[in-house]
């Protein structure tokens, strides 16, 4: 069983390696950018409201986004484990997910961060510009702004507790999906499986 994160900045490539390591590790991903932009598209409440902070490249508030994911991890798909992709990104959900883990007496494995730097996520994140909404220059910045103000701290909170690797997001998808399978090898989660 493995319970990861996987956390970046915006066009670190976080979620094309959360979908290939999920695969690899046969563990499901959950994206929390994901649920959100299919609750956009269904035009369901959370979708309205979500909707409105995205576009200006806000967080979601922490009570919706806590209570989304309450949700998801209590689905029976991800009793044999997850991988969290966007999600903690402030210390508030941090806790909130702390108190999720441990009404189930569960903890995490791992917490993978994907290291690219801000010219580089600029970089990529203009060259998707059509893609997403939220993609245009200035929203970008402050998605970054935002990313070194509230999830900096998470990182480092994850790497007190002795749960962070670190892996270089710079290169082919490929190798990089290596480099990440490599690092896990060295923590115990691949031991375990
Ligand atoms: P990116 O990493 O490029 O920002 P995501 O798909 O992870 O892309 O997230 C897109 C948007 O969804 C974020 O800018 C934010 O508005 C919202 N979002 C995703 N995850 C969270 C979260 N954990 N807390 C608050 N908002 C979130």
């Amino acid at each position: 069983m493995t319970r990861l994160l996987i956390i970046g900045p915006p066009g670190s490539g976080k979620g094309t390696q959360a979908q290939r390591l999920s695969a690899h590790l046969e563990i499901v991903p959950v994206s929390t950018g994901d649920i959100f932009r299919m609750n956009v598209l269904e035009q369901t409440v959370l979708g309205t409201e979500a909707q409105r902070h995205m576009d200006n490249g806000d967080l979601v508030p922490d009570h919706l986004t806590n209570d989304m994911v309450r949700q998801r991890l209590a689905m029976p798909d991800v009793e044999d484990g997850f991988l969290l992709d966007g999600y903690p990104r402030t210390l508030a959900q941090v806790e909130a997910l702390d108190g999720m883990l441990a009404s189930s007496g569960l903890r995490l494995d791992a917490v993978l961060e994907l290291s690219v730097s801000d010219e580089q996520v600029v970089q990529r994140l203009l060259a998707r510009a059509d893609d997403r909404s939220d993609d245009n220059e200035e929203v970008i910045r402050h998605r970054l702004d935002l990313y070194h103000e509230q999830t900096n701290a998470v990182v480092s909170e994850y790497a007190e507790r002795g749960l962070l690797t670190t892996v270089d997001g710079l290169g082919p998808v490929n190798d990089i999906t290596d480099r990440t399978m490599t690092a896990l090898a060295m923590t115990s989660i691949a031991s375990t499986r």
